[in-house]
């Protein structure tokens, strides 16, 4: 049997990993390829403190439904740093007439005559080496060195990587850049659910909020969050204060004796329909729970908050993307959503007011009352839109 063994942080797993052993895999006609997690691995400082498990846990939910790719944690049972060779040595013993090809990339096949008993693993593996974007084709020359000092069988992959690394990943995590297209998506929702990676202050925002929701409202909280990011890049807008608004639109979304209790600790007037659908009142008081129990300072980021149910005459960049997200994030499932994302990559407004037609049309369908507040700003902005229309006819 050829196994290919894949070793590696995977802090996290991300797409070039994946499209590399698949790959390889068929080049070399390899029955499956082994992505063996590292627990502590002894030629990396492990950036953003993700336990091993976690790590584990993201590289089976991508490759869950690849053919002939597993994640393997057999290195996390093992005590102290993750060896390769006493993988392989683990390995040979189970499946004693195994032939293992060690899959590397090219930075890993420069670093190759560091590792532990590097002649000893060389004499049990052959070596399959794939060239990456940014380690400047130094393939041949490594190679060349292993081949000379250790007699190792050394081959190349037919392809390059792809140009995406866990570093990126991380760093666009931290700095609210979208990791849509670098990571499968259940990785993707992992990353951002358990704030793997996440600047520092927000993750502490994350876990109080985890704390004060349940769960379904929190991730659809974390999903407003993750599409706020997407649509800020997409349309140039404040990255950073969409993952915050995103992440804490619904932070008074509570029952409604709570909010009651809220309106009344801070003097709320209420009106009639407020009394009766306490619901409602969950915009402003998530302003003022944001600012007073989250500590949000950025006045935009509270405008957002407060407007992201019924909107309001001259909505910022901001409040539309909030609005946006809130309805058309990705754990969002009903008739026309998928319209509507499609909509929000093209015209952001036209998603806005599309959105506001589709709540609209919603609610009479259901038989609920309409807010005149939410009505005006529909009217507002569907007028807006057709003034823009006329300026740029
Ligand atoms: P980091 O950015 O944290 O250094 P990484 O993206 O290099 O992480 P690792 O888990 O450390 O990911 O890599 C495991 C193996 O995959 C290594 O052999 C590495 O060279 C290889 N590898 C990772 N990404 C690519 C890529 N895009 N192309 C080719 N090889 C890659």
């Amino acid at each position: 049997m050829e196994i290919g063994l894949f070793g590696g942080s995977f802090n996290p797993i991300h797409n070039g990993h994946i499209d590399m052993a698949r790959r390889v895999k068929e080049q070399f006609g390899l029955s499956r390829v082994l992505f063996m997690v590292a627990k502590d691995p002894p030629h990396k400082e492990l950036l953003g403190n993700v336990p091993a498990e976690a790590r584990l846990r993201m590289a089976e939910a991508a490759l869950c439904g690849e053919e002939g790719l597993f994640a393997s944690g057999m290195e996390l049972e093992r005590p102290g740093k993750s060896y390769t060779v006493d993988t392989v040595r683990a390995l040979l013993a189970k499946i004693p007439d195994a032939k293992i090809s060690l899959i590397v990339g090219e930075d890993m096949l420069q670093n190759l005559p560091s590792w532990r008993e590097v002649e000893a693993l060389l004499g049990l593996v052959r070596v399959i080496a794939v060239s990456r974007p940014g380690v400047a084709g130094t393939l041949a020359e490594a190679a060349g060195t292993l081949r000379a000092r250790y007699g190792a069988r050394v081959e190349f992959a037919e392809f390059s990587g792809l140009d995406v690394s866990s570093t990126m990943v991380r760093a666009h995590v931290e700095q609210a850049v979208p990791i849509e297209g670098l990571v499968p998506l259940a990785v993707e929702r992992m990353i951002y659910e358990n704030a793997f990676y996440q600047a520092e202050t927000v993750a502490r925002l994350q876990e109080k909020l985890r704390a004060s929701l349940n769960k379904k409202r929190y991730e659809h909280s974390v999903g407003t969050m993750r599409c706020a990011i997407a649509l800020a890049a997409r349309w140039n807008g404040n990255a950073a204060e969409a993952r915050l608004a995103g992440l804490l639109h619904d932070c008074a979304k509570l029952p409604a004796e709570r909010l009651l209790a809220l309106a009344a600790q801070y003097g709320l007037a209420m009106d009639e329909f407020e009394r009766e659908v306490p619901g409602l009142l969950h915009d402003r008081l998530g302003a003022l729970v944001a600012r007073d129990e989250y500590g949000v300072r950025e006045e935009a980021v509270l405008d957002a908050i407060r407007s992201h149910q019924l909107c309001r005459a001259h909505m910022t960049k901001l409040d539309k993307i909030i609005y946006l997200a809130d309805k058309i994030e990705p754990t969002r499932d009903y008739p026309g959503v998928d319209m509507l994302r499609a909509l929000a990559e093209e015209d952001l407004d036209r998603a806005v007011l599309a959105c506001m037609d589709s709540v609209h049309a919603h609610l009479v369908q259901e038989g609920k009352r309409i807010k005149p507040e939410g009505e005006a700003a529909r009217a507002a902005f569907r007028e807006e839109l057709a003034e823009r229309d006329r300026q740029n006819a």
